[in-house]
């Protein structure tokens, strides 16, 4: 099954249908309508997100995958290399 794949962006960015972390926790931005979501979903160590992306303000309803998502897991594993906007 393909999983629609949501690009790392930046908040500076703020591209529709990109991640970026925001704290501790990621910031989704809607690939359709472009609304800002905090993600409370899991996410797999290869950027799976599960349950299924539903967005609140449109009909966009994917399974999705983070993309780049495993090298920030490699960031964060390897100390606190903590990336500012
Ligand atoms: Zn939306």
């Amino acid at each position: 099954m393909a999983n629609y794949t949501i690009k790392k962006g930046t908040s500076k960015e703020n591209l529709h249908g990109t991640w970026w972390k925001h704290g501790k926790g990621v910031t989704v931005k809607c690939p359709t309508c472009g609304c800002i979501g905090n993600l409370d979903h899991d996410v797999s160590s290869e950027g799976v997100v599960s349950p299924s992306l539903d967005c609140p303000k449109c009909i966009f309803h994917e399974f999705v995958i983070l993309e780049g998502w495993d090298e920030e897991a490699r960031v964060r594993q390897g100390g606190d290399d903590v990336t500012a906007d």
